[in-house]
């Protein structure tokens, strides 16, 4: 029984093949994947998606970068992929207030100072927005923190958010340990058994911080695309890292799934 915490099934890599890919997990072993929305589009997607299968649950939020499209000036975007398109980020925090009772978390949302250095007291707003709903509902958040880890922790533990999961944390091994020791969950996606960063994680965190994802079509043990059937191949690369075996590594994770999401990590029969 595996879980991945952190999918992201409705985009493009995956167009035609989102139904297919929750069978393969389902068939890998995989029994909950939780599917993460990013602004207005995948987040009604993700919905639709996940009605049509057991394993999978919805996550919605407002990705940081999606978070300041109305904000980003499009004359000085210099990245290589088109800006985000402009919505308004207040409608659709409002949007997923209304459809919360559905969704296991909120998220993906957070903070990034690597792809956008400007804006950030709006992406703090809408983080806090998101966080506050997660409070509203009791429902766990799902973080994205790029060169913005501190000050992620700093809201939440200010907000007193008690529940969330930073997923692929890229910041220091200390910062990793206090957000370990503040009771939340750091999710490892299968680009561990290459990654030396994420082996240390896994090595050095206690076991019951931690949770799987793929942040597919991210992260992947190979270079092909990453997919939630994947998961069990980083599970075999940190029981081997822990020392333990594969089957006592998924239920340790599964616990934890529990724990964090008050969903059960196997399917109802
Ligand atoms: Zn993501």
């Amino acid at each position: 029984m595996y879980v991945d915490v952190h999918a992201h099934l409705i985009h493009p890599s995956f167009e035609g093949d989102e139904d297919a890919a929750a069978v393969r997990a389902l068939q890998a072993g995989v029994t909950r994947v939780i599917v993460n929305g990013l602004e207005p589009k995948s987040n009604r997607a993700v919905l639709a998606l996940c009605r049509r299968h057991d394993n999978l649950l919805p996550a919605l939020g407002i990705y940081p970068v999606d978070a300041i499209a109305r904000q980003i000036d499009r004359a000085t975007w210099t990245h290589p992929w088109a800006p985000p398109e402009a919505f308004d980020a207040d409608a659709e925090v409002d949007f997923i207030r209304s459809v919360a009772d559905e969704l296991v978390a909120i998220g993906e949302c957070g903070l990034d100072a690597y792809w956008v250095t400007e804006h950030m007291a709006e992406q703090e707003r809408i983080l806090r927005r998101l966080a506050e709903v997660a409070l509203a509902v009791d429902k766990p958040l799902i973080l994205h923190t790029r060169k913005a880890e501190e000050r992620t922790l700093e809201i939440l533990l200010e907000m007193g958010v008690r529940r969330a999961d930073f997923h692929c944390f890229g910041g220091k091994l200390k910062l990793a340990e206090r957000i370990a020791e503040a009771g939340y969950h750091l999710s490892i996606p299968p680009v561990v058994v290459r990654a030396e960063s994420f082996q240390k994680m896994v090595s050095r965190l206690p076991l019951e911080s931690l949770l799987t994802e793929t942040d597919c079509p991210y992260m992947g043990p190979d270079k092909e695309r990453n997919e939630p059937a994947k998961v069990p191949i980083g599970v075999a690369k940190m029981a081997e890292l822990r020392g333990l075996s594969s089957d006592a590594m998924a239920a340790a994770l599964a616990a934890n799934f529990e724990t964090l999401f008050r969903v059960p990590a196997a399917l109802p029969t």
